[in-house]
């Protein structure tokens, strides 16, 4: 319980962007192309531009679109300061919990 107030606490003290989707801080920034970004999103979505990585995601995986190999970096969005990271390795999961090479 202590942890959901917490969690709630977080969110509204937040300032920076959040999803459109599901209304939760955006910590992580990528860059897609347009047409793609647009292609996975769904248009009611689209003013404003901010769909968290999560979302996107999942929007993704609905729609059977690879998105993750036109990831180059992610920025981390922090209170004060962004963190660019850059794509290392892209692996597959499967729902046991074990990677499976792609
Ligand atoms: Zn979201």
């Amino acid at each position: 319980m202590a942890d959901n107030v917490r969690g709630r606490d977080r969110i509204r003290s937040w300032e920076g962007e959040v999803c459109k989707v599901c209304g939760q801080p955006n910590h992580f920034g990528y860059n897609l192309p347009d047409e793609l970004w647009r292609s996975i999103v769904p248009e009611e979505f689209w003013e404003g531009g901010i769909v968290c990585l999560g979302c996107l995601d999942w929007f993704a995986w609905q729609k059977g679109i690879e998105y993750l190999r036109h990831l180059d970096e992610l920025y981390y969005v922090g209170r004060d300061e962004t963190v660019t990271m850059h794509v290392i390795r892209i692996e597959g999961v499967d729902y046991g919990g074990q990677t499976v090479n792609s």
